[in-house]
Formats: C-alpha cells, structure tokens, sequence
C-alpha cells in the first residue's frame, strides 16, 4: 500500500473509527455472508481511508501503524471470516440480551484495553479487542450475560481464563501491541542491571553458536508486565524483554533462557494454519527443551511471574 502525501485529507481517529463501523457492520450485517464480495468492497473502501490518514511528524503516527497492522490482519481471508464470525456471535447474544439496536458495538485494535464497557445515557457502548476474536461461542453469550447484569468480577475471570489458555490470543495482542512506533526503543537496550546487548551475544554464543543475527530492534518493555516475560515480532524483527526481568535477583541464565526462547521464534517463524498461527508448535517445544537451563528457568519464571 503506498501513502500518497500530497493529496490526503486529514480525517480524526473517531471519524476513521465511525467510518470503519459503517463499513464492518454492513458487511457482518450482509445476508449469507457473501465474503467474496464484501471482502473486496470493504478492502478498497478500507484501503482508501489509510491513504487519507494524518501522518506526523516523526514519519507514520502509532494510530496509522496501529490501523495498517489491522488491515494487514484483516486482508487475511482467515483473520476475515474470523472476524466476521466473532462479530456475528456477538451481535446474536447482543440482540438477544438488550434488543436489536439498543447498544453499539465496535471490534477494534484498540491500543491500550482489551474491552470496554459503558452505559451511555441508555445505551450500553461496547467495545472489544481484536484479539478477542477467537472467544468461543458460548464465552460470548457468557460474557454479554455478564455485561448485562454487570458482574464485572466473572466477566474479568472469563477474559483472564481465555487470556491464559486461548494459544492465539497472545500471538495476536502482541502483534497489535508492537505494531505501534516507538522511536525510543532504540536507547532502551541498557536496563539498569541487565544490557540486552550482552545478554544477546551470551545467549547467541552459548546456544546459536553466534550464528544469530541481532534482531533490528532489541529493547526492554517501557512497563514491568506480569503475563509476558519477552515477545518476538516476525514482521518487523523486534524483540522485546519484559523490564521486570531488569533486576539484580533476576539470575543471567533466566534472561539467557527468555533471550533463547525470543530468538527461536526469529529462527523458526510463525508457522499459518488454516486461521491459526502457529508459533510455539512442537518442533519449537523440543528446541525449547534443549536449552541448558530449561528446567530451573522455567520454574523461577513460574515461581516469580506475579512478584516481577
Ligand atoms: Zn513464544
């Protein structure tokens, strides 16, 4: 896709976002699916909005990396009819709980939550991740039963047991999460303790035989994060490390093992099939398992997750 920057019309997040609405409801709303076609339409109307996206000074905005990584998953025909799947369960609990048109509800990359919700004057307002498309059918009736009688407690227990066990979930946040521009990961290398540059060439010596190459972006995470120890991204080549590793108590074979696992991904790639992207598949696992601190690695990690 090429940015024509001389002819563009500056558009607000909100109208880009109400525009896509339109488009994405009409389409989940077309009888028999009829996927072919309204795939097409819905790329090229998708695709002309992007040309139109301000663009700041520092070159590509988060909010147009963010949009662009959306449309890439979507131009997925998989991702699409995964979508438009998930949007059609969705929209039938939704109906069925507060009645055809009494709510609102936009599925989107958002950048900082996961869902949302709000009663808005008497209207209930809606909002989902993306990554949430591959809770299941009888999660969403669940989780609009819960929105409706506002049982915020079960509803963050379904969304954390789908969080932990749903494989695809991460994968899909994370590569929403890391499509955004962050100039600063350039200078974010050197933790306190750690440099992840040391840490790199340790682990490619000892386990790579120095055969890896330097992922193009290596950076600790700007927040400690509870749920993900490190995270590699095929597309762009970045890898991250969560910075509540960065810690004296933190054992060098610990970071070695998450520096391990990281460049793995970077060695095997993410392996498609059918909607599924696979990245921890089972010849992943067996590598894995060949580190030489697998197994004390692996427990600090679980012993600490919560404390880092
Ligand atoms: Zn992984």
């Amino acid at each position: 896709m090429t940015l024509n920057s001389t002819k563009r019309v500056s558009l607000s997040p909100a109208q880009i976002n109400d525009q896509l609405q339109v488009i994405l409801n009409r389409t989940a709303a077309a009888e028999n699916y009829q996927l072919e076609k309204e795939t097409v339409n819905t790329f090229n109307l998708i695709t002309h909005i992007a040309q139109s996206l301000p663009r700041d000074e520092n070159g590509l905005s988060n909010y147009y990396l963010l949009f662009n990584a959306w449309i890439r998953w979507l131009s997925d025909w998989n991702n699409y009819s995964l979508n438009l799947m998930h949007r059609r369960r969705l929209i039938g609990h939704l109906n069925r709980q507060f009645g055809t048109g009494n709510y609102t509800l936009q599925i989107y990359p958002y950048a900082g939550r996961l869902y949302y919700f709000k009663y808005n004057l008497t209207k209930p307002q809606i909002q989902m991740h993306e990554a949430l498309d591959y809770l299941s059918d009888s999660e969403c009736g669940l989780l609009v039963q819960y929105l409706k009688r506002q049982r915020w407690n079960e509803l963050k227990c379904l969304i954390g047991n789908y969080q932990e066990q749903n494989p695809h979930w991460k994968e899909l946040s994370l590569y929403f999460q890391q499509t955004k521009a962050n100039p600063s990961h350039e200078n974010r290398t050197r933790g306190r303790y750690y440099d992840l540059e040391d840490v790199f060439n340790t682990c490619n010596k000892r386990n790579f035989g120095g055969k890896m190459t330097r992922p193009k972006v290596l950076y600790w995470s700007a927040k400690v994060n509870h749920s993900t120890m490190g995270s590699y991204n095929v597309n762009e080549d970045v890898l991250m490390v969560n910075r509540g590793l960065d810690r004296p108590d933190v054992p060098a074979y610990v970071l070695d093992f998450i520096m391990y696992h990281e460049l793995l991904h970077k060695a095997l790639g993410i392996k498609t099939s059918g909607a599924r992207r696979m990245a921890h598949t089972k010849e992943f696992r067996e590598l894995e398992k060949e580190h030489p601190d697998y197994e004390r690695a692996q427990s600090f990690i679980q012993k600490n997750a919560k404390r880092l």
